[in-house]
């Protein structure tokens, strides 16, 4: 298969993932760019395109069952999964920490891939991580759709990341777009402050 970072890029624009404009993000600080991935894994011909790219990544490793945390990653691990023919399972957080539920059982010794869809300072994906090995299992790798760490993240594991966004964000105060008197919008609500 193998999509460059274009042909993803484009996948993000078409559906509406990626946007242009001045935001207001949850931190409080302004950004030029933001990104919904549910946007794109709304539709399942461009999750699984994308999610191909992380398959065959993983494809000559040993692997018996993908995790993800929910909710962010579960459409990722589930496509990842469907693609390599392995078993799939989601952690869920409880109080403060990560567990399966449902039933869903980590067996000591198998060995796990950890996928999810967006990963900022990674610390969901080091829970599960975490999880998967105080179970006795091992962890095969951790695959992601988007890495929006700047490059930061490194889970000590084979990584994988189908695509990588530099994040630019502003202070209010030194916001190059205020400037410009532009309107802000915060995402997913169609209030313009
Ligand atoms: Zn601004």
């Amino acid at each position: 298969m193998n999509l460059t970072k274009e042909q993803i890029l484009e996948f993000f624009q078409k559906t509406h993932a990626l946007l242009e404009g001045h935001f207001l993000l949850t931190s409080g600080r302004h950004s030029n760019q933001y990104f919904q991935c549910a946007k794109v894994l709304q539709h399942p011909e461009y999750a699984e395109k994308i999610c191909a790219e992380l398959s065959l990544y993983f494809s000559e490793d040993k692997i018996d069952k993908v995790i993800a945390p929910a909710m962010g990653g579960i459409i990722v691990g589930w496509e990842v999964a469907r693609l390599m023919k392995k078993q799939f399972i989601f952690a869920e957080r409880e109080k403060e920490r990560f567990e399966v539920r449902r039933g869903f059982e980590i067996i000591p010794g198998e060995r796990y891939l950890v996928c999810e869809d967006v990963v900022t300072t990674g610390g969901s994906v080091q829970e599960v991580i975490d999880l998967v090995r105080a179970n006795g299992a091992e962890v095969a790798g951790a695959a992601f759709l988007v890495d929006r760490s700047n490059g930061k993240v490194d889970f000590g594991v084979k990584q994988k990341a189908a695509m990588t966004l530099e994040v630019i964000s502003y202070l209010p105060d030194e916001c190059p777009l205020c400037k410009k008197n532009i309107p802000i919008v915060k995402p997913g609500s169609r209030k313009i402050f």
